[in-house]
């Protein structure tokens, strides 16, 4: 005999962010929640729903693992910059009907009085735009991304990421491992302590690493800026949450329809 499908909501969240924790925070012990990790963290925060790790295999894996979980809102909460994964959440979700697709962008960081910022289109562009004279750079792209940066050995670099790099990423780089949030008194400190002149940064949004900026503003220090991948959808989905608590709405409002309330 199969077994009884669950009517009402189930819900896969694409984590790896604050969002996708705290949305599993307010969610669990009310409805059927997983959560998904690429599995790139060392050590990742414990959760209070049930975690799966790794790549689902392209869309179609997602597409499968969305069937075989009868999966019935999948919640792309990945980060602004992880476009490959918002791609397939997009694409499987449009092949399994009954799947509803929400999204969580943070917003980006916009300039503000004082700041020094120039926008780059990419963090090679980033890496370009660092000119000739050699400078003390605190790079926060992430430890995938410093290839570009390994190519201008003309400057001395400061990285600081979740995971400490390879050595051999940037090779006489100052590595430095560390998870935010981070307050204005911890980057006042880094910048100082480092005698940072430059910081290269992801237009990531959200508070958790904001304070790096305003700490930049307020030391007079340039800023380049990476803008993050080509919007394209799901960026204009119409299920597109902004925050924590725009997610919980359209989840709300999407489970009520599913349970006919
Ligand atoms: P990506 O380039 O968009 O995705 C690469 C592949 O990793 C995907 O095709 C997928 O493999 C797998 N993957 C990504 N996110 C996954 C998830 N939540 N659950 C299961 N598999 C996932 O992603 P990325 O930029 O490497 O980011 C990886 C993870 O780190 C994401 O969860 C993201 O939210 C988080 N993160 C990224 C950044 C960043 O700057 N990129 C910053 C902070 C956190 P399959 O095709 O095999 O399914």
């Amino acid at each position: 005999m199969s077994s009884p499908r669950i009517l009402g909501p189930r819900i896969l969240i694409l984590g790896g962010t604050t969002e996708a924790s705290a949305l599993a925070r307010a969610l669990a012990g009310h409805v059927p929640v997983v959560l998904s990790l690429a599995g790139l963290t060392r050590h990742p925060r414990a959760q209070p729903v049930p975690v799966r790790t790794g790549g689902f295999g392209g869309v179609a894996g997602l597409a499968a693992h969305l069937r075989d979980s009868d999966t019935t809102i999948l919640v792309d909460a990945t980060h602004p910059f992880a476009a490959t994964m918002s791609r397939h959440a997009r694409d499987a979700a449009a092949m399994v009907p009954g799947v509803t697709l929400i999204v969580v962008r943070r917003p980006p960081w916009q300039h503000q009085p004082g700041d020094r910022w120039t926008d780059c289109t990419s963090i090679e562009a980033a890496a370009a735009a660092l000119g000739s004279v050699p400078r003390r750079v605190l790079l926060t792209v992430g430890q995938k991304e410093l290839a570009p940066f390994a190519a201008r050995p003309e400057h001395s670099y400061i990285v600081r990421s979740v995971d400490l790099p390879p050595l051999a990423a940037l090779p006489g780089a100052e590595l430095i491992a560390a998870t935010g949030p981070f307050t204005l008194a911890d980057e006042l400190a880094l910048l100082r302590r480092h005698r940072v002149e430059l910081l290269v940064s992801k237009n990531s949004g959200g508070s958790a690493t904001a304070a790096k900026l305003a700490a930049a503003r307020q030391l007079g220090l340039p800023v380049l800026m990476a803008a993050r991948p080509d919007p394209e959808p799901p960026y204009a989905a119409p299920n597109l949450a902004s925050d924590v608590d725009d997610a919980l709405a359209l989840i709300e409002a999407h489970a009520g329809t599913l349970l006919g309330v």
